[in-house]
C-alpha cells in the first residue's frame, strides 16, 4: 500500500464513521418518538421550517435577510422547546444532538477553509497506520535496528581513512539522529549521495519508518514520480497540481533516487528548484537521495539547484563509498 492508498482507506473510514453517526441519531429518535409521538413535529420541524424559508424566498426575494433571520429564530426556539421536552421525558438534553468522535472536524478528517488540512485526529490515525502498513509487509523490516552493516566489505580503505563499513556506519549514524532528533535537526535538509548498491535506498527507508516510529507521517516519492508531478502541474493538470502542492507543503519530504528522473524542458530544474527553495525557506524537512556526485549534480541541475541541495547552512550532505553489494554478493 502506498501512502496514498492509506489515505484513501482512512477517509472511507472516516465516511463510514459518518454515517454511523447519522444512524444512531436515527435510531435516538425513533425511541425518543416511540416514547412521546408528539416530540416529532418538534424533531423534524426544521426540514418543514426549510421548506417554507426556500418558497418564501421565492415569492419575496427583497426580503431575504428578514426571512433568513425569521427562519434562524424560529430554528433556535425550535430547537430550545425540543431540549425542554426532552428533559421533560427525562433524556439528557442533548440526546438527538450528532456525537462525533472527534469534535474539531466533525469527524471529517480535515479542517479549515479554504485551505483544507489533516486534523490532528487524522493525523494521528495515519502515522498509526503507515508504522503498521511499514512493520506488516513480508521479510524483515527495514529500520536502524535490523540495518545490518556487516554486509558491507572491511578489507580495504575507501576514502584513504576509513574502511567501507566503518563509513556506511558513520553514515548510518548520520541518519539516525536526524530522524530521531527531525523536526528539531540541526538542519533541515539531509543528501545522501552514493553510487548504486551502496545502501541509500535502505537507510531512506530506515529514517522514513523511524520518523513513523515516532509519530510523524513523512511523504516519500522517487525522482520520477515527483517528476511527473512536476509535468502535470507545468500543463495545468489539477490532480498533479495538488500532489505538487503536498510535497511542498509537507512537514517531511523524503525523495528517493533523485537524478533517474527524465530532464524536460521548463520543468525539472525549475519546478525543483521551486521545491527545494520553497521547502528550505520554510525550514522543512527534506531527505534526498541520489546516485548522483557533486559534479553530476551540477551538471544536470545547475548552480541554483545545486546551491539548494549543497547549502551547508541547511543541508547535511553525505556520500557513501565502496562496491556495489549487488556486485559484490551478500555475506555468507
Ligand atoms: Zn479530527
Amino acid at each position: 500500500m502506498t501512502r496514498a492508498d492509506v489515505v484513501r482507506a482512512l477517509e472511507e473510514e472516516y465516511a463510514r464513521l459518518r454515517d454511523e453517526n447519522l444512524r444512531r441519531r436515527e435510531t435516538r429518535i425513533d425511541e425518543v418518538i416511540a416514547a412521546d409521538p408528539a416530540a416529532g413535529p418538534l424533531i423534524h420541524g426544521d426540514a418543514a421550517l426549510f421548506q417554507r424559508q426556500a418558497r418564501r424566498l421565492l415569492a419575496h426575494p427583497e426580503q431575504a435577510e428578514a426571512i433568513a433571520k425569521d427562519t434562524r429564530e424560529q430554528a433556535a426556539a425550535n430547537r430550545d422547546a425540543l431540549r425542554a421536552r426532552l428533559k421533560a421525558l427525562g433524556y439528557p438534553e442533548d440526546y438527538l444532538d450528532l456525537t462525533y468522535r472527534c469534535p474539531i472536524c466533525r469527524d471529517r478528517g480535515y479542517v479549515g477553509e479554504p485551505v483544507r488540512e489533516e486534523c490532528a485526529c487524522f493525523r494521528q490515525r495515519l502515522a498509526r497506520r503507515l508504522y503498521d502498513e511499514a512493520y506488516a509487509g513480508t521479510g524483515a523490516a527495514q529500520t536502524f535496528e535490523t540495518y545490518d552493516e556487516s554486509v558491507f566489505p572491511d578489507d580495504e580503505k575507501v576514502d584513504g581513512l576509513r574502511t567501507q563499513r566503518q563509513r556506511a556506519l558513520a553514515v548510518r549514524d548520520i541518519c539516525r539522529d536526524y530522524a530521531l532528533s527531525c523536526p528539531a535537526s540541526a538542519r533541515p535538509g539531509l543528501l545522501l549521495m552514493g553510487g548504486t548498491g551502496l545502501g541509500k535506498t535502505f537507510l531512506l527507508s530506515c529514517i522514513q519508518n523511524a520518523l513513523i516510529a515516532r509519530g510523524f507521517a513523512p511523504v516519500r516519492v522517487t525522482g520520477y514520480r515527483l517528476f511527473e508531478t512536476m509535468r502535470g502541474t507545468h500543463f495545468g493538470e489539477a490532480e498533479k497540481e495538488a500532489e505538487f502542492r503536498r510535497m511542498i507543503g509537507c512537514d517531511i519530504l523524503l525523495i528517493d533516487d533523485l537524478g533517474a528522473e527524465p530532464m524536460m524542458q521548463n520543468v525539472t530544474r525549475e519546478y525543483l528548484f521551486n521545491l527545494l527553495n520553497e521547502r528550505q525557506s520554510q525550514q522543512k524537512n527534506t531527505v534526498l537521495a541520489t546516485n548522483l556526485n557533486h559534479t553530476d549534480l551540477l551538471n544536470r541541475y545547475g548552480e541554483r539547484v545545486l546551491s539548494r541541495l549543497m547549502d551547508g547552512m541547511n543541508v547535511q550532505a553525505v556520500e557513501l563509498k565502496g562496491k556495489d553489494l549487488r556486485l559484490y554478493g551478500r555475506r555468507k
